[in-house]
């Protein structure tokens, strides 16, 4: 495995196992170069969103990482403010202008809310059947929205990506996920930086000689889920890649499984509400 290794999608497409997130990376220099640090170690997908504010720079940054465009796996979202048919296909738009882009490789609903999402799907299905993105997904939907979703849809989503670390390892929605062939994509992934002091966590990082971060992206990795690790320190953005070198044992994987409280570092998506 390495970071050129994918996931196949319902629909075929390839989408890399291991991918960069750059939410709270400000836009400008700081964007442009981490964008480009991720991409010279070897990261080929790229997650970001309207509400980050920031694909201005993370299109700079591709346009200078001198990477053909095919060779990158471009990720973005629509934010809740631009949910509807007509106001999702302006603001699709909008973001590949600002990334500089002419298609995208995945285009995501960013909050389920409770009021629009079907109809903002139907402008999904379009972009998805004029070839504008090549796969099409979610966030933060609970299996209830996604039941209610895939009741209309004539294109099912291809990915859920929801909060998933060791402390909220949300088993029931991936098993629901993997029967409807929906990938589940991880983000924080590291509950946010805030769960890398976690005892047991480390003992396992210290048997391996590795860090407590990189233990999380390896059980992602084991668990079959996709992971989007964000740093905006070049030194993190290689350690965090270097997760192909070891392997965590069956037991090892089930005593972080049995970590989880339920607890989330985000918003719970029913009560985020618009
Ligand atoms: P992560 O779980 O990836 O953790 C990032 C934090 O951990 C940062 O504070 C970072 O600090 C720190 N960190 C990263 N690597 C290391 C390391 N090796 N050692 C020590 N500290 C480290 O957090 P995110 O919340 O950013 O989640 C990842 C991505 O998921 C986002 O960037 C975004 O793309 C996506 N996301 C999607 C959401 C959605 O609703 N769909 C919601 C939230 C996130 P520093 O940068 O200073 O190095």
């Amino acid at each position: 495995m390495n970071l050129k290794d994918t996931v196949e999608l319902a629909n075929g497409v390839l989408m890399p196992h291991m991918g960069f997130g750059v939410w709270q990376v400000k836009d400008g220099e700081e964007a442009v170069n981490s964008v480009k640090w991720a991409i010279e170690t070897g990261y080929i997908s790229i997650d970001t969103a309207a509400a980050y504010k920031n694909e201005d720079g993370v299109g700079r940054a591709i346009k200078e990482s001198g990477k053909k465009r095919d060779e990158l796996f471009v990720t973005t979202k629509l934010w809740n403010a631009d949910q509807g048919y007509e106001s999702t296909l302006a603001a699709f738009d909008k973001s590949l202008a600002k990334l500089g882009l002419d298609y995208l490789d995945l285009y995501l609903i960013h909050w389920p809310g409770t009021r629009l999402f079907k109809e903002t799907w139907r402008a999904f299905e379009k972009l998805y059947k004029d070839k504008k993105v090549r796969a099409i997904g979610v966030c933060n939907f609970h299996e209830h929205h996604l039941k209610e979703l895939m009741e209309d849809a004539e294109i099912p989503p291809m990915v859920n990506q929801i909060e998933l670390h060791p402390l909220l390892t949300q088993e029931p929605l991936r098993k629901f996920c993997k029967e409807h062939n929906i990938v589940v994509e991880a983000w924080s992934p590291l509950g946010n930086g805030k769960i890398l002091a976690n005892a047991d966590l480390k003992a396992i990082a210290d048997k391996h000689g590795k860090s407590v971060a990189q233990v999380i992206l390896r059980w992602d990795l084991q668990n079959g889920i996709v992971t989007i690790p964000k740093s905006v320190h070049k030194e993190r953005i290689i350690e965090n890649a270097q997760v192909f070198d070891f392997e965590l044992s069956r037991e090892e994987v089930e005593a972080i499984n049995a970590l989880n409280k339920n607890e989330r570092t985000g918003p719970d998506p029913e009560e985020f509400n618009f």
